[in-house]
């Protein structure tokens, strides 16, 4: 925290912290993995370079360089000896002003690692969420503003009580957009379509997706994806750092394909797999060894 290292227990805030009470931080999601030539992080330049972007397009200072945060990171797995593991760099307003705007209160920094598993346990039953996705006409659009992230819990949410595993959302046009924190893919006659960045957070694991999917001669594309595309494809399934790639297996209780995960969705989980753990030299750009 603010460049030291804070045992779990001490690593505490101010009740009254700016963030706590409007979401005023912005904040990053990493994986890192074990690979055969030790722990690395995937895309962690990418990350940062969004977090900074984040904290700009918020008018945030960060007290801290990309250069150093990327150090940082790679201490703090390293000091807590963690290879699968997700890393959650946040900046945010801390203990300065009860008022709504954040004048003259400081913005500090802090990065947590944790051990990682899996985040979906199974393929997906979807809902489509009566709730909109946030576009460029209600806030900053393409970019991780925690308190932008109240419309995710509420679709969530949403979809647990109605006993979905997760929710769809669509923007404002009608068009689909993206899940709560994670991003689409479908699979029609053997292409691959996932919603614009107008409509969807430009999501890493989306364009990791994107690359490696030409790369293996699969058409994949950003394209305006009606609902009824999607209720209509062949295969489709949510992708993001903490649930990597999640296989949908209904819409609306309607079957995706033929209900389970589909063989294309299943060749590029397996490319995926292959790139983040270095066992695909090509891409071992995107590693950032600890
Ligand atoms: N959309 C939203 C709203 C998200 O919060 C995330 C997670 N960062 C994603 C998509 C997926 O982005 P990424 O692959 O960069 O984790």
């Amino acid at each position: 925290m603010n460049g030291k290292f804070i045992k779990w227990n001490n690593a505490k805030v101010h009740v009254l912290a700016h963030a706590l009470l409007y979401g005023s931080a912005v904040f990053e999601g990493i994986h890192s993995y074990k690979t055969e030539n030790g722990t690395a992080v995937f895309r962690l330049d990418d990350h940062l370079r969004r977090l900074f972007h984040s904290a700009r397009s918020f008018g945030m200072d960060v007290k801290f360089s990309e250069p150093q945060l990327k150090k940082a990171v790679k201490a703090i797995i390293k000091k807590n000896s963690i290879n699968d593991g997700y890393i959650r760099p946040m900046a945010y307003y801390g203990y300065g002003s009860i008022g709504v705007y954040p004048a003259n209160v400081p913005a500090d920094i802090a990065i947590a690692a944790i051990p990682w598993k899996k985040y979906f346990s199974k393929n997906l039953n979807v809902v489509v969420s009566k709730y909109l996705r946030h576009s460029e006409k209600s806030s900053i659009f393409g970019v991780k503003i925690s308190g932008n992230y109240a419309n995710s819990i509420l679709a969530m949410r949403d979809a647990r009580i109605k006993g979905y595993d997760e929710a769809l959302m669509l923007d404002y046009r009608g068009y689909v957009a993206e899940g709560p924190a994670e991003n689409l893919f479908i699979v029609k006659s053997g292409k691959m379509m996932t919603p614009g960045s107008r409509s969807a957070l430009h999501g890493l694991t989306r364009d990791t997706i994107l690359k490696i999917s030409n790369d293996m001669g699969i058409n994949a594309f950003e394209k305006e994806i009606k609902l009824n595309e999607a209720k209509n494809a062949d295969e489709a399934f949510f992708c993001g750092t903490m649930m990597e790639i999640a296989p949908i297996i209904s819409l609306n209780g309607k079957k995706i394909g033929k209900g389970e995960i589909g063989p294309v969705t299943k060749k590029i989980m397996g490319k995926f797999y292959d790139v983040v753990r270095g066992r695909d030299k090509k891409y071992r750009k995107w590693l950032a060894y600890v």
